[in-house]
């Protein structure tokens, strides 16, 4: 029999759980875009965007998902035949350099596996080693959702300091923000992109660039960009229209501004990070228990470069995805896939999953979740070491 009955938990790594606040607050008419409501809460949500990013710089909105902010990012400061260097530390790395390509840029990557963080002194040897400076961009993504994996943004921006680089720093946050400690201007970030559909608990279809303004004058000395790209406007319209580029996606703004609402009654952004690393701890204390008597591993052994957005596991080919299957059909919690860990003896990934934390989560659904994974490893005879639920419960008591 199933056990699923009732509401079902998408606990995937994105899109993530939508609050019934942000739903109810898109259930309306549709509004007047030319005055009116709409246009006079513009203001305060950049504000509001700005503050999640902790920035006092620039930001442009695009009807897009992820895809379409890394795009949107490159567009408004490479052409092509411009060089980059791309650290990669998962699927979500390479997806960006691939974007790169696309716009023409020339892409170095450094490589740091799937286990790892991007290493400074690597980064400050790959910058030193550009004498003539070629380089216009590092990009970097801040959490990998593929492996889990946090990048250290300050210390890749020290590198590029003490490389004495001028390249532009920029930061895919579309899984971290909201969710891991970010801090744009104090970590000396010139372009941070995110999106609506993880941390921010709003449907997929908006997409962020933050822009530093010493990214914004690479911009002004560009020969073109293209024109849905083009974030001048976008940042700082003198109509109604320009934020968007054309109409304007009335009811993710209503969502949006009903997540951003939540956010501030939390205590705002500092709360909401405190509650995801607080989840995380409870979450880690669960899966290291069970990995002390099976196959079960967290892909990243330190903690120190865990991401309190998401949690890749290890768990051995087929286990992975039957246990995702399981918790599915008999629970209603959907679990992600394993990302970017194909290899010869497992070419579907079926040995490892994902947990998403991230956004509208709270402690009573990290118990269901974990609860619902233990029940799958005892139905599928996975062995698995004792004292995880208690474990995940004493973090938990420690609030
Ligand atoms: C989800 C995600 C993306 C891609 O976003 P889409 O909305 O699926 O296009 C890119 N980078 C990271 C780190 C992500 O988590």
């Amino acid at each position: 029999m199933s056990l699923s009955f009732g509401r079902s938990y998408l606990a995937i790594p994105g899109p993530s759980v939508m609050p019934d606040r942000v739903l109810r607050a898109m259930h309306r008419p549709g509004p007047n875009i030319y005055e009116g409501e709409l246009v006079a809460m513009m203001p305060d949500l950049i504000d509001d965007l700005r503050a999640i990013a902790r920035t006092r710089q620039n930001v442009a909105i695009y009807i897009a998902n992820g895809h379409g902010a890394w795009e949107a990012a490159l567009s408004n400061v490479l052409a092509p035949g411009d060089a980059v260097l791309s650290l990669c530390t998962g699927r979500f790395g390479h997806g960006w350099s691939e974007m790169a390509e696309a716009v023409g840029a020339q892409v170095r990557i450094e490589e740091f596996g799937l286990r790892a963080p991007v290493d400074p002194d690597r980064v400050e040897a790959a910058l030193r080693a550009d004498t003539d400076q070629r380089l216009r961009a590092v990009l970097l993504t801040h959490v990998d959702t593929s492996t889990s994996i946090r990048n250290d943004v300050a210390a890749v921006r020290a590198a590029m300091d003490a490389a004495g680089h001028p390249a532009l720093l920029m930061v895919d946050c579309i899984a971290s923000m909201g969710c891991d400690r970010f801090e744009m201007d104090r970590w000396g970030v010139d372009i941070a992109v995110a999106a609506s559909q993880k941390g921010l608990m709003v449907p997929p279809g908006l997409a962020f660039v933050f822009f530093s303004d010493k990214a914004a004058r690479v911009r002004a000395d560009m020969a073109r960009v293209t024109r849905y790209w083009d974030w001048t406007d976008r940042a700082n319209p003198e109509l109604f229209y320009q934020y968007f580029g054309g109409t304007a996606p009335t009811h993710h703004l209503y969502g949006l501004r009903e997540a951003l609402n939540m956010i501030a009654e939390e205590g705002g952004i500092e709360a909401v990070w405190s509650r995801h690393a607080h989840l995380a701890r409870a979450i880690w204390a669960a899966f290291e228990c069970w990995s002390e008597g099976g196959p079960l591993t967290l892909n990243v052994s330190d903690p120190a470069h865990r991401s309190c957005a998401v949690t890749a596991l290890r768990i051995g080919a087929p286990h992975g995805t039957a246990l995702r299957r399981w918790t599915e059909d008999k629970t209603g919690v959907t679990l992600g896939i394993g990302l970017g860990m194909q290899s010869a003896d497992d070419p579907k990934a079926d040995g490892f999953f994902r947990l998403g934390h991230m956004g509208h989560l709270n402690a009573p659904m990290v118990m269901g979740a974990l609860s619902s994974i233990q029940s799958g490893l005892i139905a599928l005879g996975v062995p698995h070491g004792a004292g995880a639920l208690d474990a995940a419960a004493q973090v938990i008591s420690e609030a």
